[in-house]
């Protein structure tokens, strides 16, 4: 581990210099004064002075020397579609959609709302902001009405860019007219709505006034030129809204040149992608991994981006691997759950195909369990790498970094820190660092290398008393997550220290489900939980207090009202965060002060020992409980 360790070591005691070689991977049109500004802890600033742009990274520079080459490939199992676009291609569309945003008064600094499936034309508008130096906050589109409202009040957005509908498993999923109704209960929403009109939801309804029609605006556009804008280092490029333990999503505000040297540096030294190389990453550009590895560290890296819309199921589960085959992908970036879904189908799916471009097979989003990753081994005969982040790093915090060092991976661990992370593993009650074996928080001794959250958007305070203040007598970053590390220093993430569950990788706050089940008007209470599931990791579930007794006394009654209950949750924050099961109790556990024993009622469910009961204030809530769960 000679090499890696050294790699390691250089970037947290010779920093600026390590980093000042990682900056020469991108483009600066006006060099940095200083690596670094740590003078206000926890908050950095990397690159001070320094200017840039991201969309000249990820596209501009690319065009002289491999403007006829792949840039993005789109290829759409549900609608059939596929189209590659070159790098000279993809100038042109974001040339075209930065033009159009411009002539509606998108600025500089302003924030735009992309609300899209996943179509082309999403990369080109995200693209096209940062070209602006205009803010964009993706909103992961299976999010509803009221989720997308609370976004757009954080963010207050000049604009907001989606489609007609998405398409899922060849079902129309409307888009428009949950804008609509987001728009109409939001406090500030935008002015404009800008729709790419696919053709599949025929009947949308069109605001005057306030509706335009992206290939109409697109068109008018045509050919034109708009100048990237020289952003300084830390200007923000742009948000992503992530769930917490309370009901109110954080907006993790990302900069500008740290994040573009994050993303660079990651491309080389973790996924091993030469530029030209294929990249194929199967996430939503509504999450980080989006973010990062279909558009912006590809791109940056002067590699092919294969953007795929459909199930990795569809037309049948060998898709993924033709669509491999047939792009000589050589880096593949998935979840455990798709994974898993997979594995449940017969390898000749996989065996059809030439996967001799594959070299790597990177996992992350949800812990990696040992069966899926030797299967995924066994099957692909590929490096599989489990890496551990966050929305909040942005990139790789613990990860094998093949491009530094071949270390060998252990199943069931992410390996090791990656570099510039100084990761430690923490007791939470004393804050003291944990021996080997020990079970600690993950923490980061800031600051936070370049790439990482650089506050939460218009909350400076929330940013420090959420993630550097619960450690006790340091000012660590916490992860949240509960970890060990082993006598040859590989680490093995355990799951959430807080009330944040993993549903197939996306995560979601207990709390704001809580809160979408109280949206129905006969709850009186409720608390939910995440429970084990064998493919998705974990699944919410409700107990709740109805308002009126008689309407859940038998068993049509509760289903009735457990299926409003879960339309609810689908109204209000989206079908991912929907209650696999809602069980009628008329007491919920608690302690003596109020608070919910979360803990307490996740063990039952998972049939394990509730734990210390002495401060519950009636032992009979847990009896209810169980005889809930008993009943299913
Ligand atoms: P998100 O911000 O939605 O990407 O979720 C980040 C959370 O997912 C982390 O805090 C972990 O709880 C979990 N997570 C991400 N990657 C891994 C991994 N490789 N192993 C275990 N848990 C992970």
């Amino acid at each position: 581990m000679k090499a890696y360790e050294q790699f390691h070591s250089r970037s947290l005691q010779d920093r600026d210099a390590f980093w000042r070689d990682e900056a020469r991977l991108i483009d600066w049109h006006a060099p940095f004064d200083a690596v670094l500004d740590y003078s206000r802890p926890p908050f950095a600033k990397w690159f001070v002075g320094g200017r840039t742009n991201l969309c000249h990274n990820a596209v501009d520079r690319h065009v002289p020397a491999r403007g006829e080459q792949p840039a993005l490939i789109y290829i759409s199992t549900e609608t059939n579609q596929s189209k590659t676009y070159s790098y000279a291609a993809l100038f042109d569309e974001v040339n075209a959609v930065a033009a159009l945003l411009k002539a509606q008064g998108v600025a500089r600094g302003d924030r735009v709302l992309i609300y899209m499936p996943m179509i082309a034309e999403a990369v080109f508008a995200m693209l096209a902001c940062t070209r602006l130096g205009a803010i964009h906050s993706v909103v992961f589109g299976g999010f509803a009405a009221a989720s997308l409202a609370t976004r757009i009040d954080d963010a207050r957005p000049r604009l907001l860019v989606t489609a007609d509908a998405g398409m899922r498993a060849h079902k129309a999923i409307p888009y428009k007219p949950l804008v609509d109704e987001a728009l109409r209960i939001a406090r500030h929403p935008p002015e404009k709505v800008i729709v790419v009109d696919r053709g599949i939801d025929r009947g949308f309804a069109r605001t005057a006034g306030r509706d335009l029609d992206y290939a109409e605006l697109r068109n008018a556009h045509d050919g034109a030129r708009v100048p990237c804008e020289w952003l300084e280092s830390s200007e923000p490029s742009y948000i992503l809204f992530t769930s917490g333990t309370t009901g109110q999503p954080k907006g993790v505000q990302r900069d500008t040149g740290g994040h573009a040297v994050a993303l660079a540096s990651s491309m080389r030294r973790i996924f091993c992608l030469e530029p030209g190389e294929t990249m194929f990453t199967t996430s939503d550009i509504g999450w980080v991994v989006g973010h990062s590895y279909i558009v912006y560290g590809p791109l940056i890296n002067g590699s092919p981006s294969v953007m795929y819309e459909g199930l990795p199921i569809q037309p049948d589960p060998g898709i993924w691997w033709k669509i491999v085959e047939e792009n000589r992908v050589k880096t593949m970036f998935s979840s455990p759950t798709a994974t898993r879904v997979l594995k449940k189908h017969d390898p000749a799916y996989i065996r059809k195909h030439d996967l001799g471009s594959l070299e790597y097979l990177f996992l992350a989003g949800e812990p990696l369990d040992e069966p899926t990753a030797r299967w995924a081994s066994d099957a692909l005969g590929v490096a599989i790498v489990d890496n551990y982040w966050q929305t909040e790093s942005g990139w790789p915090i613990l990860a094998a970094q093949l491009g530094v060092e071949d270390t060998p991976r252990k199943l069931g661990s992410p390996s090791f820190p990656v570099y510039g992370y100084d990761v430690t593993l923490v007791d939470a009650l004393t804050g003291r660092d944990v021996g080997t074996n020990e079970k600690g928080v993950i923490a980061i001794e800031p600051p936070l290398p370049p790439g990482c959250m650089t506050t939460v958007w218009g909350n400076d305070e929330r940013f420090v008393s959420t993630y550097f203040s619960t450690i006790p007598g340091r000012q660590l970053y916490s992860t949240f997550d509960w970890a060990t590390r082993d006598d040859d220093g590989y680490y093995f993430v355990l799951g959430r220290t807080d009330d944040v569950i993993n549903v197939a990788g996306h995560r979601i706050g207990t709390r704001e489900i809580e809160e979408a089940v109280q949206a129905h008007s006969g709850i009186a209470e409720v608390a939910v939980v995440g429970v084990r599931d064998e493919v998705k990791g974990q699944v919410p579930i409700a107990f709740a207090v109805a308002k009126d007794a008689s309407r859940v006394a038998d068993d049509a009654g509760r289903d009735a009202m457990a299926r409003e209950v879960q339309q609810t949750v689908d109204r209000e924050l989206g079908a991912i965060a929907r209650p696999a099961r809602v069980h009628f109790v008329t007491l919920l556990p608690k302690t003596r002060s109020g608070k919910l024993l979360r803990r307490s009622i996740q063990a039952l469910a998972e049939a394990r020992d509730p734990g210390d009961l002495t401060t519950i204030e009636d032992p009979a809530a847990l009896e209810q409980i169980r005889k809930a769960l008993a009943s299913t």
